[in-house]
């Protein structure tokens, strides 16, 4: 008989995705338990776990004087309370040629809510949307979920990672509504310029598309080019840019986001879009409250000193990486990282002895030197692999050492 729960129809829909998490929680269950040192996890950026990546002292008393105020304690409104949209727009305002107003501003549980909120909108509009490959899978997990359609354009590793403009133009049709564009890069490390940036807005500004602009990494950057929030171009193109405090004060279990919407000249005013995100804010949950009070501190105070000491840690984590790599015969780095915590690193099988392809160098990495790494192909690209950088100076020494190691006990001998 067959079972009546059948006649939901789950069970075709139920694989679940690819995601970074669940393919490191799988290398995770094959690391050599005999290995003489602990595991090296280079595969998901997390470092907050890290002492030298401890949040600042003033983002934890802003938390602890949020809370023990009892001001709290509420619910907030769905698009956030007004001192913490005020605080944002003002954070955002310091780079910016204008100023953004609360109004302007939505706070969302971390970045990955802002994501999801903008995917939500645009597939509500029966839209396709362009994305990065190699790029951050979460887009696509929720893009399939919601069944908005995904056209991928291509960044250039012999461009430090630019977007291949030429491909945009291909790609876009009536229907395209937005370019996702991630800078400083995960997973490339990439920073992009002035110009760069200008000529996605120019692009985008041709072709009749908003650029949703993924800046979770914003200012994470330690190599020639600053950072430049892309919202500088808002009076070219609408920008609406997605932020989260995650990355840059290393807490990413805080779950506090925004969505902010550059748009000086009123462009979007008459399409409804904003609308449409706040209905979209309407039905998910809000940030809880008191790390809300505690924003307007945490932006405010923080001291330069932490933010130059996390990147010139980054600086330097990512110099180790960079050089290491480049004495592993099988590994290649296209473009030295100068921001975010991630590089993309390409791998050579053919100089190596039964290893088929990325996701079997992991594999046999993990079982052998109790090392985890991510396999390119999570990320779009076949044959690459992620690493993140950002773990403890010598711990990523060691971890490297071993890779390096594995390559060598693999080569192939011709
Ligand atoms: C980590 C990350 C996010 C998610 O940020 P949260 O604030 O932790 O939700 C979004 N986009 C990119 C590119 C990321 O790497």
């Amino acid at each position: 008989m067959e079972n009546k729960w059948s006649r939901l129809g789950f069970a075709k829909s139920t694989e679940s995705p690819v995601t970074i998490m669940n393919v490191c929680a799988m290398l995770k269950q094959n690391l050599n338990a005999a290995y003489p040192r602990p595991p090296v996890l280079l595969g998901h950026g997390d470092p907050s776990a890290f002492p030298c990546f401890r949040t600042s002292p003033v983002a934890e008393e802003a938390v602890v004087d949020a809370l023990k105020s009892a001001k709290f304690n509420s619910y907030a409104p769905s698009l956030g309370l007004l001192q913490a949209r005020r605080s944002i727009a003002e954070y955002l305002s310091r780079d910016l040629p204008y100023k953004l107003l609360p109004d302007d501003v939505f706070v969302t549980s971390g970045c990955k809510d802002a994501i999801q909120v903008m995917i939500n909108v645009l597939a509500r509009a029966g839209s396709n949307v362009l994305l990065p490959r190699p790029g951050f899978p979460r887009y696509e997990t929720f893009c399939a979920f919601s069944q908005l359609e995904v056209r991928h354009y291509e960044l250039l590793p012999e461009k430090g990672w630019e977007v291949c403009l030429d491909s945009i133009e291909a790609l876009t049709d009536e229907k395209t509504a937005a370019i996702v564009v991630i800078n400083p890069g995960n997973p490339c490390g990439n920073v992009y310029s002035h110009r760069h940036l200008r000529e996605i807005a120019e692009t985008a500004k041709k072709l009749g598309i908003l650029v949703i602009a993924d800046e979770v990494y914003g200012h994470l950057c330690f190599g020639d080019d600053p950072f430049v929030p892309m919202g500088i171009f808002g009076s070219v193109v609408p920008v609406i840019t997605l932020g989260s405090i995650s990355k840059r004060w290393a807490v990413p279990g805080w779950r506090l986001g925004w969505i902010a919407i550059n748009d000086p000249l009123k462009m979007l005013q008459e399409s409804a879009i904003v609308e449409c995100i706040k209905i979209c804010l309407d039905c998910s949950p809000e940030p809880v409250t008191f790390i809300q009070g505690a924003i307007p501190k945490i932006l405010q105070d923080t001291t330069e000193q932490f933010f130059s000491s996390t990147n010139s840690i980054l600086k330097e984590a990512a110099e180790i990486c960079f050089n290491k790599v480049n004495e592993i015969p099988c590994i290649a780095c296209p473009h030295k990282p100068q921001g975010s915590i991630f590089v993309m690193v390409k791998l050579d099988v053919s100089l190596l002895e039964d290893i088929k392809d990325d996701m079997d160098f992991c594999l046999k990495l993990a079982k052998e030197e109790s090392v985890v790494v991510l396999p390119g192909t999570v990320v779009g690209m076949k044959n690459w692999l992620r690493i993140t950088y950002a773990v403890e100076p010598l711990c990523l020494e060691d971890g490297l050492e071993r890779i390096k190691a594995f390559c060598h006990r693999r080569s192939a001998t011709p």
